[in-house]
């Protein structure tokens, strides 16, 4: 029988006691019309450094063009308590503590 353990707090959820709450979280690059993937033309435009522009658009190619073809996606397990504290809470920002109170 498969265990699962929380993500976040490591603890053990229990099937038949806990919920187990499955975040899915991808992350991928936000790009509009592929230029990452084409020519650009505005660089094109700067044909004095043009070498140094078709160097740096291999390199684009190779590396960030590889990393948008495996947008990474993540899962993760949490119990009931770490779910609410995610929910409220995703990028574990701290914010909220921080309030801003004047002295008005
Ligand atoms: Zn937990």
């Amino acid at each position: 029988m498969l265990h699962y353990s929380c993500d976040l707090c490591k603890r053990m959820i229990d099937p038949h006691t806990d919920v187990r709450h499955v975040v899915k979280i991808e992350v991928f690059a936000a790009i509009e019309d592929q230029e990452c993937c084409g020519e650009a033309d505005v660089l094109a435009a700067d044909a004095d450094h043009l070498d140094e522009v078709e160097e740096l658009l291999d390199r684009i190619e190779e590396d960030e063009c590889d990393d948008l073809d495996d947008a990474r996606s993540m899962r993760f397990d949490l119990c009931e308590q770490c779910r609410r504290r995610f929910v409220r809470n995703p990028l574990g920002v701290s914010s909220g503590k921080k309030l801003d109170f004047s002295q008005n």
